[in-house]
C-alpha cells in the first residue's frame, strides 16, 4: 500500500508568500542603481569595511552570544543601558522575537494600514490575528489604533518614520497612543529609520520606553550605518521584557563579523551627521523635481520618498520608465499602493539620475 501521509506545516505558514526585499537585478543589465531596499546611499562606514576584511579571523570560533561588545558601543553612543539592549540578526529578528513571546494564538497584533508588512507576515506565521487600522493622509492614525484594540490584543506595531509611506507620527501623538493602551498591551516603536529624522523633539520614542513597562524600540544598522548585508538590528526596553527575549534568542544569533562591523560603524567620526544631512537636502530635491513634474510625494522623514502616480498604470510605466536606465525602485502591490513608487534616497548622482528620468516620464505621459 502506498503511504500517502505527508509532512503538513500548520496551514497559516502556507497562507505567507515568502518575503522578497526589494529587487536588486534588472534583467540584461550588469549595471544597475538600487533604490529598493532604503540601504544608505554610502554604503558601509570605512571603520566598518575593515572590520568586515579583518572579520576572516573570528570565524573560526563561536561569537560571543551576548555581544556585549556590540551593546556597550550601542549603549555609549545612543546614551543607553548595555544590560536593555538585545541584538538580533537584522531588527527583523528582533520584531520577531517579540511576536514569538507575545503573540500566538488566541491574541491580536494591531498594526496600521500601510505599516511595515513583517508585522503582518511573523504575526499571521505564529498564529495571531492580525488587525489593521486605517490611515488619515498616509499616516498612522492614533484614533483608528486605539479604537482597534481589543481584549485579545497583546502587541501594537508602529513604525516611526513609516516604511513604506515615510510619515511620521509626532511625539505627542506617539505619548497619546502609548496612553491610551491598556497595561497589558506591548507598544513596539519601530524606529529603523530613526537617525534621518531632523525634528527637535524626536528621539525615536525612547522617552516612551523610559517612562513604562509596555513600550520597546527597535533599531537597525541597515540604514544609515551601511550595514544591510550584516544583518544586525538590536531592540531597547524595560528590563523585564528584555529578559524574555535573551531567553528565546536563537543561539549566537549575531554572528562575529557582524558584531565587529557595527562597533566599527558607530566609531566612524561623523558618519551619522553626515549621512543626514546629505539625505535631508537630497530627499527634499527629489520631492521637489518630482512635484514640479506632477508627481504627488508624500512628506517623508526617511531616506525615502513615496511617489504617488495616481494610477496603478501610471506606477507601472513609472517603474518600467525607471528600469530601463537600471534604476530599480520599490513597487508596493503587496502594500495596497499600487499606484505608487518607494524610492531610496541615494547619492547626489543617483538623485538626479531619478529625476532626470522621472521628469522625462512625466513629459512623455502628459
Ligand atoms: N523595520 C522597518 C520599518 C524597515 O523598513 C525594515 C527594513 N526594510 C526593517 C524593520 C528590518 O530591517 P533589518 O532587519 O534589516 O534590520
Amino acid at each position: 500500500m502506498t503511504e500517502t501521509r505527508r509532512p503538513t506545516p500548520r496551514p497559516e505558514i502556507l497562507a505567507i508568500a515568502p518575503y522578497v526585499g526589494g529587487a536588486s537585478t534588472i534583467p540584461g543589465l550588469s549595471r544597475i542603481i538600487k533604490l529598493s531596499s532604503n540601504e544608505g546611499a554610502f554604503g558601509a562606514p570605512p571603520a566598518a569595511q575593515k572590520a568586515i576584511a579583518d572579520g576572516a579571523e573570528k570565524m573560526a570560533r563561536y561569537p560571543d552570544g551576548s555581544v556585549q561588545g556590540l551593546r556597550e558601543a550601542i549603549g555609549a553612543h545612543f546614551g543607553l543601558d548595555p544590560a536593555r539592549i538585545v541584538c538580533g540578526n537584522g531588527s527583523d529578528e528582533v520584531l520577531s522575537m517579540l511576536i514569538q513571546a507575545y503573540g500566538g494564538p488566541g491574541t491580536e497584533i494591531l498594526m496600521s494600514q500601510y505599516g511595515f508588512s513583517i508585522y503582518e507576515i511573523f504575526g499571521t506565521l505564529a498564529g495571531s490575528t492580525v488587525r489593521k487600522a486605517p490611515e488619515t493622509d498616509m499616516t498612522a492614525d492614533i484614533d483608528a489604533l486605539l479604537a482597534a484594540v481589543t481584549e485579545k490584543t497583546t502587541l501594537v506595531f508602529l513604525a516611526n518614520p513609516n516604511n513604506p509611506t515615510g510619515t511620521l507620527v509626532p511625539m505627542e501623538a506617539l505619548q497619546r497612543l502609548r496612553d491610551g493602551l491598556p497595561p497589558h498591551v506591548l507598544l513596539v516603536i519601530d524606529a529603523a529609520y530613526a537617525e534621518y529624522v531632523e525634528r527637535p523633539d524626536y528621539d525615536g520614542g525612547l522617552s516612551l520606553v523610559e517612562a513604562g513597562e509596555n513600550t520597546v524600540m527597535s533599531r537597525t544598522f541597515s540604514k544609515i550605518w551601511g550595514l544591510g548585508g550584516a544583518r544586525l538590528g538590536w531592540c531597547y526596553g524595560p528590563a523585564a521584557i528584555i529578559d524574555v527575549l535573551n531567553r528565546l534568542r536563537p543561539p549566537f544569533n549575531i554572528n562575529a563579523t557582524a558584531a565587529a562591523a557595527g562597533i566599527a560603524a558607530l566609531s566612524e567620526p561623523g558618519w551619522e551627521k553626515m549621512s543626514r544631512d546629505h539625505n535631508t537636502v537630497a530627499r527634499a530635491r527629489v520631492a521637489a523635481a518630482l512635484t514640479q513634474a506632477g508627481i504627488r510625494v508624500w512628506p517623508s522623514e526617511g531616506n525615502f520618498v513615496l511617489a504617488d502616480f495616481g494610477t496603478a498604470d501610471q506606477a507601472r510605466a513609472a517603474d518600467a520608465a525607471l528600469k530601463a536606465e537600471g534604476i530599480i525602485a520599490r513597487m508596493l502591490v503587496s502594500y495596497g499602493l499600487a499606484h505608487c513608487l518607494r524610492i531610496t534616497i541615494g547619492t547626489d548622482e543617483e538623485c538626479q539620475m531619478v529625476i532626470d528620468s522621472l521628469v522625462a516620464f512625466m513629459a512623455r505621459a502628459n
